[in-house]
């Protein structure tokens, strides 16, 4: 007997092949509900290039089912590109939509960052009808962790640090059920199967809880906060240490036990409406906060109504986030008021991320520990974000971000597998292939010996995850940071081609490939502000204007080389600047004689002046810089900011910034801008930045008392001035008749957000086409992506690769 099926006349069947990260999140069953609604038949499976369907029914039907697709995915997925083919309607062998399994294909796909807990699981938390209720460990395809549970691939329980825990019977009936926002979702638990929490007393002695609560663990942290206790607790991505934000006394003892001083604390608040309590919130900070990356959003705070002062001395901003797991959530529920938050560790290294290390080495600063028993395969720091000119801009990107793909543009396609390297400090490293950048999230300064074995770690962790395979490296020209030399020890052994990539180049290249700028662009003038960087004549670099396309740049103009006195102490105590400036503009004689009266004057004179000047003019120990941070540093301490010492790199520049007066700003006359002037250097007639107008409208304005805000706005003004002058003029051709009309803007000075939107807002007034970051740092957290285009474009140059036909 053969059955036969009746089809009405204007069935059609496609193949569908959807790629980008579409592994576990849930887009086979969101693909069997569209389809089973819609009456079509066929199947769905997972391959290698991410989620294949076979699908046919009505025309119209079909036609809803690929928009509906398109535009409505499941919450974490990230489409890159849906392919569609017609097929013969016999190569459609079923009879209804079924979810087929995984074929075995290499994996090409992504890995999902982890994610916040969706309203649905918060919901379940809070529930005590729910079969969760205060689970600090639920989660479904929509939300949980990601990158920092998995351990290999293909993305499935027994390769995650799950994998101890079997699912009961309820959990399992969940994970297989495809009308069930759980299907399929390999981090699910619950209080029978999964995951515990407990807490412990760092001195050994016994905790008990109910003494600090009627409910669970989660709460008595609660309680232990509220008291002043500083808690180590057990994140996604590491060990935190957590503090009531409005206890100075807590805050302050945090801040000493950890060694860190001065630098800002993160906070971490129930609601928005605590954090709102603090802070400005506008519409698109709340989206941020509220976003599943749950990141640190840089938030201008109330001047009336403060927390403890330890958490942010001498900014005028607090880095807040919301919840990022259910424990935090249930940890948060009864307070009120914002925790500190920051990362469990001592200053400038990683975080712990096991149990038994965390306990040795946070003892001495923590009195009790939140663990649990789910292991973390991959530490990784929150992300910190800001809107600057009304986007938001990644500063540190890391949890919750690291590692979506970054496409690279037109004409990267055929370029060879990429590893770069990254830079020293707030490094990331950088996979290329097939057209796919995998920036890895932040990991850290590489001058700190554990932070660098961390970094080794995480290479090898990607390697693996991704089976990627470099062609060659890419490195830093830099000949010490530590990153160049283990990208050239690794290139040596494997026999495979290094380039050496300069820093500001880099910097502006990560900028084009996020603003997908194509292979072959004409060149385009970079303004690159930063701290240093080395520079290609064997100088350090810090505040450069190059026109640069991706194989190759020109440098055009530069800031005034000063000497670093004493090299990097001249970044610890900003006063040498002051010195290394004044001695570079005017000499002492004529300082001491015009500004003989100024408590700076006094100052500097105490200093030990034989020794520091017979350095100056014997180089001894101070290399020339023509950095712009170094330039904010030697202008802040001058007007009595951070004078003495700073306790972390560019505090002086972030600190005049959290001074600026918004009136003088905004209103005063421009005239009263600190005047800089464009000069041409003796030897290479390259035009610099000179400051001597600057110092003297400075020095003046300390004569005559004028108030520090002011005083910090005209400085501004008067840089944002000049930074467009040369833009302006460096953008001409020698004829004068055309000008560059795109100008990137990057490195880590650009963070400080008065500059940015004054030099931003002025090139657009004058019609170029502004081009800065948003997903990639802009410091130096972003050059492993320049790196790896750059390399990409060399050596597709060198085997002739590059098509002239992007557009
Ligand atoms: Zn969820
Ligand atoms: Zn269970």
């Amino acid at each position: 007997m053969e059955t036969v099926t009746l089809r009405s006349s204007n069935e059609q069947a496609f193949t569908i092949q959807v790629s980008g990260l579409v592994q576990g999140v849930g887009f086979r069953p969101r693909v069997w509900q569209l389809a089973r609604r819609l009456d079509l038949r066929g199947r769905v499976s997972n391959n290698g290039k991410g989620v294949q369907i076979l699908v046919a029914g009505e025309e119209e039907n079909l036609r809803q089912f690929i928009h509906e697709l398109t535009h409505n995915p499941p919450p974490l997925a990230k489409i890159a590109e849906i392919f569609t083919r017609g097929i013969s309607l016999c190569e459609v062998p079923e009879d209804t939509f079924v979810i087929a399994g995984t074929d075995k294909s290499p994996v090409q796909t992504g890995i999902v960052p982890d994610a916040a807990p969706c309203p649905e699981c918060v919901k379940e938390i809070f529930d005590p009808f729910a079969r969760r209720y205060r689970y600090p460990f639920t989660n479904c395809t929509h939300c949980g962790p990601r990158l920092t549970i998995q351990e290999g691939i293909p993305y499935d329980r027994p390769s995650t640090t799950l994998k101890d825990f079997p699912l009961c019977e309820a959990c399992l009936k969940e994970y297989q059920d495809p009308q069930n926002r759980r299907f399929h979702a390999q981090p699910i638990a619950c209080h029978a199967c999964g995951p515990k929490v407990w807490i412990e007393r760092l001195d050994g002695k016994p905790v008990t809880v109910h003494s600090y609560t009627m409910l669970d663990e989660a709460d008595a942290v609660c309680s232990l906060l509220q008291k002043g206790h500083i808690v180590a607790i057990k994140g996604l991505g590491g060990f935190q240490l957590a503090c009531d934000a409005t206890r100075e006394d807590a805050v302050s003892r945090l801040r000493a036990l950890k060694h860190r001083e001065g630098k800002p604390l993160a906070l971490m608040a129930r609601d928005l409406e605590v954090i709102r309590r603090y802070c400005a919130v506008g519409e698109r900070e709340a989206e941020l906060l509220q976003s599943q990356a749950a990141p640190i959003v840089i938030l201008k705070r109330h001047p009336e109504r403060a927390l403890a002062p330890s958490v942010a001395p001498g900014m005028s901003t607090y880095g807040c986030m919301l919840a990022s797991s259910p424990l935090h959530h249930l940890i948060l529920h009864r307070m009120a008021q914002p925790i500190v938050l920051t990362s469990g560790n001592h200053a400038g290294e990683p975080q712990w991320i096991d149990n038994d290390q965390a306990k040795v080495h946070l003892n001495n600063i923590a009195e009790f520990v939140v663990l649990h028993n789910r292991g973390i395969a991959q530490r990784v720091d929150d992300s910190v974000v800001k809107v600057m000119d009304q986007v938001p801009r990644v500063l540190r990107r890391s949890r919750g971000f690291a590692p979506i793909p970054i496409g690279f543009p037109q004409g990267f396609e055929h370029s060879p597998a990429i590893l770069a390297m990254g830079g020293e400090l707030k490094n990331t490293f950088c996979f290329l292939k097939d057209g796919q950048a995998l920036l890895s999230h932040h990991i850290g300064d590489l001058e700190d010996s554990l932070t660098y074995a961390d970094y080794q770690r995480a290479i090898s962790h990607y390697q693996h995850l991704f089976e990627h395979k470099p062609d060659c490296i890419a490195v830093d020209l830099h000949p010490e940071y530590l990153s160049s030399k283990l990208g050239r020890a690794q290139a040596n052994f494997g026999h495979l081609p290094v380039f050496d990539i300069q820093h500001h180049h880099a910097h502006l290249a990560a900028c084009l490939v996020e603003n997908g700028i194509c292979v072959t662009t004409a060149p385009v003038l970079g303004v690159v502000l930063d701290g240093l960087g080395y520079g290609e004549d064997d100088t350090m670099w810090g505040g450069e204007f190059l026109l640069a396309d991706y194989a190759g740049f020109t440098r055009v103009g530069t800031f005034k080389p000063v000497p670093m006195l004493g090299g990097t102490q001249a970044i610890k105590e900003p006063w040498r600047n002051t010195y290394a400036h004044v001695m570079a503009e005017m000499g002492w004689a004529e300082f001491a004689m015009n500004y003989s009266d100024l408590p700076l004057c006094n100052f500097l004179e105490k200093k030990p002046r034989v020794m520091l000047d017979r350095m100056l003019n014997h180089r001894i120990n101070s290399p020339l810089a023509s950095s712009c941070g170094r330039l904010f540093d030697a202008a802040a301490a001058a007007m009595g900011i951070c004078t003495e010492h700073v306790f972390y790199e560019g505090q002086a520049a972030m600190e005049m910034e959290a001074l600026v007066d918004e009136d003088t700003l905004h209103h005063e006359d421009e005239s009263l801008a600190y005047p800089f002037s464009i000069l041409r250097l003796k030897h290479s007639g390259l035009p610099y930045v000179e400051p001597l107008g600057m110092w003297q409208a400075l020095l003046g304005d300390l004569i005559l008392h004028t108030p520090v805000p002011v005083m910090a706005a005209r400085f501004h003004k008067g840089l944002a001035n000049v930074i467009c002058q040369m833009v302006t003029q460096g953008s001409q051709s020698p004829d004068g008749h055309d000008r560059h009309q795109t100008v990137v803007l990057s490195g880590g000075v650009f963070q400080n957000q008065v500059l940015f939107e004054l030099v931003k807002g002025k090139l657009t007034a004058e019609g170029f086409n502004v081009l800065s970051h948003k997903q990639v740092p802009m410091n130096d957290g972003g050059i492993a992506l320049g790196q790896a285009a750059i390399a990409a474009a060399r050596s597709l140059q060198e085997t002739n690769e590059v098509r002239s036909t992007c557009v």
